[in-house]
Formats: structure tokens, sequence, C-alpha cells
């Protein structure tokens, strides 16, 4: 694998390069040409020209692809590692953990692929019987955040390939190496050329729209803001395209005044710091009980304080930059638009200066009308607000346009699964800082999104259902 990333196969690029930077010291790790409006159509003639030969390979082997694919990303996990930590700033050992679960998808949509169950029976008045069958959906555009640029990837290039839909993937423009490096492996898996290319326009708005005007397009599997998702099902409505949307998240993290401490501060810390803060999963408001709020909140600054600060590939870094000077100045503006609304900086809360999109652990008490609460701030700072009984804390968790996961911290099992049931999330992680499996559905109510990822629902996103109605 090599990141010099020119000429990549199954790359549409003909324009003008664009530069990839380290955001850890603002160095170009690499240059990719930008996709034209006609390079991505001629994308869409690749995957529509493919599309029927590939459907009709058996489920057994387009599975092994993506066992070979799995496999194939295991061996050299480290350097692909090494890169998502270069490209995105993420410290090396979040960008293993990323690939290790970005595999997994792999692994898990190639077992998926040979149990795509049907229907049969009988009509309940007898008159015919009900088959149900799938179809691939055909030709899906896959569009990727820069946060996860493997695992997003993998999450939907999986049930893809599993399903039989030939796909056009385009990466953010931030992390596009990691993108081009996967599909590259994909090839080497044995997959036909055809089945995944990639396009970087850049900026994306005019290209995108073009290629959902395309009526040889016919799902768009999305993974970003709740703004830009919103856009795109507006342009996606147009024809009627079917849509997967992943979007953002506000977690609110519960700890009640039975939990254990240890376990909560533990978990708070993964909840927070996995990724830098930067996962749409990222604990982002803290209803802690008021009995021990103060405690949890001094105990949770201790460990957010010994954090190093430091580029990705450097070792004992535990926090890494954001991936752009841009993203770290709106996390810098949000903690300092809570301070003037009344937040006090318990750690952290300073911009630092110098080279490198950094900014420091952080951990803020306020009151639960200070807006921060209201952002999704995908950074490292930690919002502490007290509560006053598990109702309020539901009620303040719930009072959000999102709803994709949440987190409840108490030493009563019955307690956390009451709570859970109560809250408008599409995951709750119980005494535990991550939950996300690709054996499991992940996915948001409300505006963090449509559809599921993973788990057995994940294929269905990439197929159609087909009932045939017979006197058999
Ligand atoms: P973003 O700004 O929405 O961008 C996501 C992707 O959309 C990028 O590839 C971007 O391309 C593209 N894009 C931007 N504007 C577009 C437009 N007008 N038309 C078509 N495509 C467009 O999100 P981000 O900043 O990369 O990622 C952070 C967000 O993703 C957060 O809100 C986070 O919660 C969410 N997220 C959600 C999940 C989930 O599973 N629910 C997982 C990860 C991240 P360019 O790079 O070229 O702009």
């Amino acid at each position: 694998m090599s990141i010099d990333t020119a000429s990549h196969i199954g790359h549409r690029a003909s324009g003008t390069p664009h530069a990839v930077i380290d955001p850890s010291d603002g160095s170009v790790i690499g240059e990719i040409p930008i996709s034209s409006e006609a390079d991505c159509l001629d994308a869409v003639e690749t995957a529509a020209a493919a599309s029927a030969s590939f459907a009709a390979l058996s489920p057994r082997v387009r599975g092994e692809m993506l066992r070979r694919a799995y496999e194939l990303m295991t061996a050299e996990s480290e350097e692909l590692a090494r890169l998502v930590s270069r490209e995105n700033g993420k410290i090396l050992a979040d960008a293993r953990a990323e690939i290790a679960y970005a595999a997994e998808f792999f692994r898990w949509f190639s077992e998926e692929a040979v149990r795509i169950s049907g229907d049969f029976r009988l009509a309940p008045n007898g008159d015919k019987t009900i088959i149900v069958t799938h179809d691939p959906v055909g030709v899906s555009l896959l569009i990727t955040p820069w946060n996860f640029p493997a695992a997003m990837a993998t999450r939907k290039i999986g049930p893809a390939i599993a399903a039989g839909c030939t796909v056009i993937l385009k990466p953010a423009m931030e992390t596009p190496l990691t993108a081009l490096a996967i599909v590259d492996l994909l090839a080497r898996a044995g997959v036909p050329d055809g089945v995944v290319t990639i396009v970087t326009p850049s900026p994306a708005g005019l290209a995108v729209s073009r290629m959902l005007r395309d009526p040889r397009v016919r799902n768009l599997s999305f993974t970003g803001s709740t703004e830009v998702g919103r856009l795109l099902l507006k342009q996606a409505s147009d024809r009627v395209i079917r849509t997967s949307m992943e979007l953002g998240g506000n977690a609110p993290f519960i700890v009640l005044d039975d939990a254990d401490l240890d376990t909560a501060v533990a978990g708070a810390m993964i909840a927070k710091l996995r990724n830098g803060g930067a996962a749409c999963t990222a604990a982002n408001r803290f209803y802690v009980s008021r009995s021990i709020a103060e405690e949890f909140a001094r105990r949770l600054s201790a460990a957010m304080a010994s954090i190093r600060m430091a580029p990705g590939l450097t070792d004992g870094a535990g926090l890494g930059a954001s991936v752009s000077i841009g993203e770290r100045d709106k996390i810098a503006s949000l903690v300092d638009a809570s301070v003037a609304h009344g937040a006090v900086v318990l750690t952290g809360g300073v911009k630092p200066a110098g080279v490198g999109a950094f900014y420091p652990p952080t951990v803020l008490s306020l009151d639960a009308d200070n807006p921060i609460l209201a952002e999704e701030i995908f950074g490292p700072v930690a919002p502490v607000v007290a509560v006053d009984s598990d109702d309020e804390a539901i009620a303040l968790a719930n009072a959000s346009e999102f709803g994709l996961i949440s987190y409840v911290f108490s030493g009563d099992l019955a307690r956390c699964m009451r709570v859970a049931k109560s809250l408008e999330s599409g995951m709750v992680a119980v005494n535990k800082g991550v939950i996300s499996d690709p054996a499991a559905p992940f996915g948001g109510y409300k505006q963090s999104g449509l559809g599921r990822e993973g788990g057995f629902a994940g294929i269905h996103e990439f197929l159609e259902s087909k009932y045939i109605g017979v006197d058999i």
C-alpha cells in the first residue's frame, strides 16, 4: 500500500491536485486529483455497466471477496492505521481500533452475504402462496465523513457487495487517502473492476446533485452532518431514490446516584475521548445526579487533565489533533460561548498557541440551559450538568432534535433498563463507554438519521423486497 495515489485503481479524477494535510503539523501528506462532473458521470457509467454481472455472481463468491478483504485489511492494519492517524489527526491507538472495527464490517457482511432470507407461506385466506425474495437495489452512491474514514466506508461497501450492488464512493476531502487505500485493497481481494469506483469532486455539492439526477443511481447511503443530510434528502426526493442517512448526534451521558463512579468515569473517558471526541457517538452532555455531580466532575477533570495531547503517531499520546484548524476553532468558539453564558471551566478550555489543530481535554460545569448543550461539539469537551431526578435526566436527554445514542450508568440494572426504555435514541449503552459493533444495528431516532447500518438490518439498506403472489 502506498500513499502516492496519483493514479489509483477505481479512481475517476482528472482535475487539479488537492493537497491532503496532516492536521497535527500542517504538512502535506499527499495530493490527489479532483473529480470533475464528467469524471463523476463516468463513475456512474462504470458502476451501471458492472451492475448486472456483479448481481449475477453467487452470494458465496461475493462473500468470499469480502472475507479476503477482511484478511487483507487485518494483515495490513498497521500501515492503514498510520495513514488514518496522519490524515485525520487521531492517535494511533484510535486509528488501530478503527481499522479493526472497519475490517469487521467486511467479515460480518461476508457472513451475511450467504444468509439473505426470504419468505414462503400460504396467504391467510388460502388463495395463493406469498413468496418474498430480494434483489440488489442497484447502483449506490456512498458518501462518507472524515471522522472514521475507514469504518464509515467499509460499513457501506461491505453490505453493498454482500447484496450485489455496485457503488460509487465519495469520501470526505480531508481524508480521501484511506478511502483510496481501501478501494485498492478490494481490487486485490478480487472485487471485479467497476464494482467500487471512487470520486473526489470538490466542492461536492454540484457533482453529487448531478449524480443523484442520473436515473442509473438507485440508492444513496450518506454518513455526515444532519445539515448536509437534509439537503441530500431533498435532492433524493426528486427521483424518489432510496436513502440511508447516518447523521449527527448529541449523546446524553447519564450518571445516576447509585453508579460506581470509577466505572462511570472510565466510561466517560472512552465515550468522550475516543477519536478525540470527533464521533457521532461521542458523549456530548453529561447529566449527573446532584449528590454525586461534584465528585464525578472532579474525578473526570483529573482523568482528562492527565491526558497527553500530541501528534497522533507520538508514543504516549492520548489525544491527537482535530481534523483541521477550522474544526478546532469551531470547538474553541463553542467553549468560549458557553463560558460567556456562565459555564465554569474545570480543566482545559484554552486554545493552545503554535502549529497543529489541537484543543485540550476540557471539562465544564454548567446549567441545563447553556447553549453548548444543543450543539454537537465534536471535540474533547465534557459539559457536566447536575440533575435532581431520573425523570429530569430523561427529559433533558430527550430535549434534542438528535437521537443517535445515549449512555446510562447506575448500579441497578432494572433502573438502567427503565431509563433506557424512556430514551429517544436508536442505541443505549448501559454502564459502557462504547457499544458500536458490526453485528448490531447502528442508527438513530429523530434527526440522527434513517435506516440502520451493520447487524441484520444493514444488508437490507441495499436490497429491494419482491413479493410474488402465486397459486402453487
Ligand atoms: P459533512 O460536512 O456533512 O460531510 C460529510 C460528507 O458529505 C463529506 O464527504 C462531504 O464532502 C460531503 N458533502 C458536504 N457537503 C455536501 C453537499 N452539499 N452535497 C453532497 N455532499 C456533501 O460531515 P463531516 O463534517 O465530514 O462529518 C461530521 C458529521 O458526520 C457529524 O455531524 C457526525 O455526527 C456525522 N457522523 C455521523 C455518523 C453516524 O453514523 N450517524 C458517523 C460519523 C459521522 P467534502 O469533504 O468534500 O465536503
